[in-house]
């Protein structure tokens, strides 16, 4: 029974790519330096996966910035402006598309969204009238090569052409990208053909097959693998897809490859109707280790399930691999030295997935690994702990009553008590929350963290920052102040650590993008506020300025979607418990005489299920989740939301559900969409769709901010127009971001003139 694995995690045990790729890009170090910590980084990676027992590693996983990137430069599908004229996409260009060019006149980058419903970020590939597609990275051949050098049987990863070119957008409207999927085909051929040479499999990341794909789409698969796998020559193609169950499985598994993955951790399910309909001779990849999630594998269960097929197909067509990549996983549990070694023991990173691969492989096939002893011991010792139930926080989560999820007037009416209290102009504006994270500000907390710092020094030293930061806004001019938000490391982490039920890590971070990384808290238990977790930063503030302050909070979605779930509750269940944490912190705010108060909820939209099937069920609870933590204010209370990075058409209706008083939305990334869609759909209470990007230090002059806002006002009456950047600026220096303001600022001025005495 082979193993195997989809991918691994790139940035490093100590995050070494992040630091080299921001090294390179701050001129730091050189591209031959950045190029040997990448090559190191990948070493170890194989040698880590080989060593726990995986026989298939996954080359190509690995990627500077991003796999989807990494695919758009294989294909040559460089988009015009970045001026690429064929041959090898070199590393500057590579980086300017997904970063856009240092100067403020040159490209700017691709737009990047998320990967399915997880919080890593893709670049979108670009598609336009006439583009060809030519071989355009050696890449993944040099590193097929370089893995047969280190000694293991490598297995080249890429991102399946469907995959890829529905993930991808037409830049022309009227264009439809799947125009080019013949060449798009035909240029994966020549990959292929090179890459078959080389190696036993090679998988094809096709995870849209999840999605609900029409037949006619499965139809053209079926073609177009046809193709693929007779240009792989020797080499057997396997199909991975995971965060799912395949859609069709009586269409989609007659695609003719040697080998179909699924994800059975997440929807094990799928087995019956797949193990009904596979192909003779077809092998099965069985993804039964988590991708996803920390949590210890069943390996009881795992075994149970990989015999079932074998019983079915035979061993010799089964393979054994986590569910889906390990990049959504930190790497390794070794580094974790300040864990509760109780929960530590419940808990399994990448490499330790591979070994859970491993073992269960091994025992599926009659072996006795001592790797099952512990696992049943460890499993069998976490369902009998207790500290996992907190018998007060159950009883309040029977006794919700339904009034606590609906403020208890609607809109319009507090919309009148909120104007009379606050006496804002029109066109209000406002910032996102943080600023920016000054490494004087990043010392201080580190120092407090690690106890070199006393509680006197940190407050001290916060309330500095908090200080300049509502200088600058009062020089800046705006109406609605935030405090900045320096005490946040991040912000679901920094309310982990202020509530029970939550462990945190060390050194788990995951990527993000590019070289951003985040450090998702791990929920092993039921969540409770002990204590007030903002009231003194945010009264703080206040007191500095005769202008409202906004709190600011992290909402119960995104803070469960942000950190690693338990996996022996429904999540809703989980997010409910949040809820109420953050409820008491809301009406903590208001009682502490904060007016407006506002709970973050970008993650929403990355929860919704991929299949329409499940989606309203996840809407509800989520929207009741965000209502359940913010209806226990007065009607003047103002309540704020913000959601950024997302598609949020398909959304609209839900998260005018959540009535909010106010969201705020980025929108500089897809600015057109956006307001189209407002003018379709009339979003009842106020909105400020974003009108600075925050990924770039460019400034945008008063015009342009001027030209977007009255684009906006084709959609938004004046009366509910916010004016804001599309998020937080903590990633921008101090002097951009008083530029930036600066011009907003001037612009909402200007439309007020324009606009003349209309009243909020
Ligand atoms: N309030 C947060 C900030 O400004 C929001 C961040 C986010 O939306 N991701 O940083
Ligand atoms: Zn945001």
């Amino acid at each position: 029974m082979l193993t195997h694995n989809l991918g691994f995690p790139r940035i490093g045990r100590n995050r070494e790519l992040k630091w080299a790729l921001e090294g390179f890009w701050q001129g730091r170090i050189s591209k031959r330096q950045l190029l040997d910590t990448a090559r190191e980084i990948r070493l170890e990676n194989w040698r880590i996966q080989k060593d726990a027992g995986i026989d298939l590693v996954p080359v190509g996983d690995f990627s500077l910035y991003d796999h989807i990137l990494d695919m758009t430069a294989t294909l040559g599908a460089v988009p015009e402006r970045f001026g690429f004229e064929g041959n090898e996409v070199d590393l500057d260009t590579y980086f300017r598309m997904a970063r856009g060019a240092e100067d403020e006149s040159g490209p700017a980058a691709m737009e990047m969204t998320k990967w399915f419903d997880t919080n890593y970020h893709y670049i979108v590939p670009e598609f336009w009238p006439g583009q060809v597609f030519r071989l355009s990275s050696s890449r993944l051949f040099r590193q097929v090569q370089e893995a047969r050098q280190s000694g293991v049987q490598p297995k080249p990863v890429l991102p399946g052409p469907f995959t890829y070119i529905y993930l991808g957008k037409g830049m022309e409207p009227g264009f439809d990208r799947w125009e080019h999927l013949d060449e798009i085909v035909g240029a994966y051929c020549k990959v292929l053909a090179g890459l078959g040479k080389e190696c036993q499999y090679i998988q094809m990341d096709e995870p849209i097959l999840v999605l609900d794909l029409d037949r006619k789409m499965l139809e053209r698969m079926i073609n177009a693998y046809d193709r693929l796998a007779k240009a792989a020559g020797n080499a057997k193609i396997m199909i991975a897809t995971y965060f799912g169950e395949i859609a069709h499985p009586a269409t989609a598994l007659k695609i003719p490859v040697a080998a179909f993955h699924l994800d059975l951790a997440q929807s094990p399910g799928q087995l019956g109707a797949v193990l009904e309909n596979l192909p003779d001779h077809t092998a099965l990849s069985m993804g039964v280790v988590n991708g996803r999630n920390i949590w210890r594998v069943d390996m009881d269960w795992a075994i149970d399930l990989v015999c079932q097929a074998g019983k079915v197909l035979g061993q010799d067509r089964i393979m054994v691999a986590p569910s889906c990549s390990l990049l959504h996983v930190p790497m390794d549990i070794a580094g974790e030295n300040g864990l509760d070694p109780e929960i530590r023991t419940w808990l399994a990173f990448a490499r330790e997935k591979c070994f859970e691969v491993a073992a269960i492989a091994d025992a599926a096939s009659g072996g006795q690994p001592d790797a099952l002893i512990e696992n049943r011991k460890i499993l069998a010792a976490r369902r009998a702990c207790t500290r996992r139930m907190d018998p007060g926080v159950r009883d309040r989560l029977a006794s919700i009553s339904e009034q606590m999820f609906t403020r208890s007037s609607p809109f319009p009416e507090r919309k009148k008590a909120q104007s009379a209290l606050l006496d804002l102009p029109i066109l209000p504006t406002t910032t996102i929350g943080s600023f920016p994270q000054t490494g004087e500000i990043r010392a201080i907390r580190k120092r407090y963290r690690q106890g070199e710092a006393d509680r006197e020094e940190y407050v001290q030293s916060m309330k500095e920052y908090i200080e300049f930061a509502v200088q600058q806004q009062e020089k800046a001019g705006l109406d609605v102040l935030v405090h900045g938000e320096p005490e946040r490391n991040d912000m679901v982490e920094y309310f982990a650590t202020k509530l029970d039920g939550f462990c945190l890590t060390e050194n788990g971070w995951v990527q993000s993008y590019g070289s951003r990384c985040v450090k998702p808290p791990i929920i092993y238990g039921d969540v409770s506020r002990p204590h007030p977790m903002t009231i003194l930063w945010s009264t703080f503030a206040q007191s500095l300025t005769k202008k409202p302050m906004k709190a600011m909070l992290t909402g119960p979605v995104t803070i469960l979607r942000w950190s690693f779930v338990r996996d022996d509750q429904p999540q809703r269940d989980t997010c409910f418990q949040l809820a109420l944490a953050i409820r008491d912190e809301v009406q903590d705010l208001e009682q502490a005489g904060m007016k407006i108060i506002q709970i973050d909820e970008p993650a929403l939209r990355e929860g919704l299920p991929l299949r329409q099937r499940d989606r309203q069920q996840y809407l509800d609870w989520a929207v009741a989740a965000f209502r359940l933590a913010t209806s226990g204010v007065r009607d003047q209370t103002q309540i704020h939301t913000h959601m950024c990075y997302c598609e949020f058409n398909d959304i609209m209706d839900a998260i005018a559900r959540m009535d909010a008083d106010v969201i705020s939305m980025e929108a500089s990334r897809s600015r057109m969409t956006l307001l189209d869609t407002f003018r379709d759909f009339h979003y009842p209470n106020d909105i400020g769709p974003g009108i600075i990007d925050v990924h770039s230090p460019r400034v945008p002059a008063i015009d342009e901010l001027t030209d977007l806002l009255r684009l906006a006002l084709e959609g938004i009456p004046p009366e509910k127009l916010w004016v804001n950047p599309d998020c937080g600026l903590k990633t921008r220096t101090w002097p951009e971001v008083e530029a930036m303001l600066r011009n907003m600022v001037a612009a909402a001025r200007q439309l007020r003139n324009e606009l003349g005495s209309r009243k909020r």
